[in-house]
C-alpha cells in the first residue's frame, strides 16, 4: 500500500490500534487515568446530547472538558476508540450502581452520538445501533461481562442524567443477546405508588430497586429521588411511558428482572 495514500511514504508504526476490531480506528482523548480495581466488568451507554457529533468529538477529546469515553459511534455506524479499555475514561461522572461509586474504573462507556432529549429527541440510526450491538457483543465477550451489567447512564445517575433516553431501542440490543431485558408487563390499572406516598409498600418497592442495582434510599418515603429512580427504570425496562409512578407494570416488571438475575 506504500505510496497510496499520495503522501509518498507510510507513517512509520504511528496507528495504535483499537481494542476492538469493531473501531475503526484510534483518536485519542488525553482525558482518562488508571482503574482503580481491575478489569471492567460493565459498559455505560451514552448519548453525546449535543447539536453535532463532530462538536461531541471536540469535547470528549479537548483536555479542558475533562470528559471522555472509550468509543464513539457516529450516525453512520463508524466507531472511533478515543481512550484504551485498560484505561479509565471520565464518562459516568457522579454515580452509583449496586453500592459501588467508582462506575468509571468499573466501566468501559460508549458514547453514540445523538442530540438526545434538548435536541428534539431524532431516532437512532439502524447503523449505528447495529455498529453498538457489535461493539458490545465484542466487549462483553472479551471481559466476560454479565448481561445485567450493560446499563444506562441514566441507571447509575437518575438524578442527574436522562441518556441514552427512552427512544433508545433496549429491545434490538437484547435480542441480538446484548443487555438483560424482560417483556415489560403491560400497562393497565391497579396499585401504584407516586410522589408523596408513604409506608411498607413503598418500602417494599425502594427495596426492590436496590436489589437490582440502582442507589436509592429504602425510607418508606416516596420522595424526589424515588421518582427518578422509578424514571431511570422506565427509560430502560419500561419504555412505553415514562412517568415516575410505580405502577404495576413497573413493579412486575422490575420483579421479573429481579428473578431474571437470580435464575
Ligand atoms: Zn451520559
Amino acid at each position: 500500500m506504500a505510496g497510496s495514500s499520495g503522501v509518498g511514504y507510510e507513517a512509520p508504526m504511528s496507528q495504535p490500534k483499537p481494542d476492538s476490531p469493531v473501531a475503526a480506528k484510534v483518536f485519542p482523548s488525553p482525558n482518562h487515568g488508571e482503574r482503580k480495581g481491575g478489569a471492567p466488568d460493565m459498559i455505560i451507554l451514552h448519548y453525546t446530547g449535543m447539536p453535532t457529533g463532530a462538536e461531541a468529538l471536540i469535547r470528549l477529546t479537548n483536555p479542558v472538558s475533562e470528559v471522555s469515553a472509550h468509543y464513539f459511534v457516529w450516525e453512520d455506524g463508524g466507531v472511533l476508540q478515543l481512550v484504551p479499555e485498560a484505561r479509565r475514561a471520565w464518562h459516568a461522572g457522579i454515580a452509583n450502581w449496586k453500592g459501588e461509586s467508582d462506575i468509571n474504573s468499573r466501566s468501559i462507556g460508549i458514547e453514540i452520538v445523538n442530540p438526545g432529549h434538548e435536541g428534539g429527541s431524532p431516532p437512532f440510526t439502524p447503523a449505528q445501533i447495529e455498529a453498538t450491538i457489535s461493539l458490545c457483543a465484542d466487549i462483553c465477550a472479551r471481559h466476560a461481562i454479565p448481561r445485567e451489567r450493560v446499563l444506562a447512564h441514566s441507571d447509575v445517575a437518575p438524578a442527574r442524567k436522562c441518556d441514552p433516553g427512552e427512544l433508545f431501542p433496549w429491545d434490538a440490543l437484547h435480542a441480538r443477546g446484548v443487555g438483560h431485558l424482560v417483556t415489560p408487563a403491560p400497562i393497565s390499572g391497579g396499585r401504584f405508588f407516586a410522589l408523596g406516598d408513604e409506608g411498607q409498600p413503598v418500602q417494599a418497592v425502594q427495596a426492590m430497586f436496590g436489589l437490582y442495582g440502582y442507589a436509592i434510599a429504602v425510607t418508606g418515603v416516596f420522595d424526589a429521588a424515588t421518582e427518578q429512580v422509578v424514571r431511570a427504570f422506565q427509560r430502560h425496562f419500561r419504555r412505553e411511558r415514562v412517568d415516575g409512578v410505580a405502577d404495576a407494570s413497573t413493579i412486575t416488571t422490575l420483579r421479573d428482572l429481579i428473578a431474571g438475575v437470580r435464575a
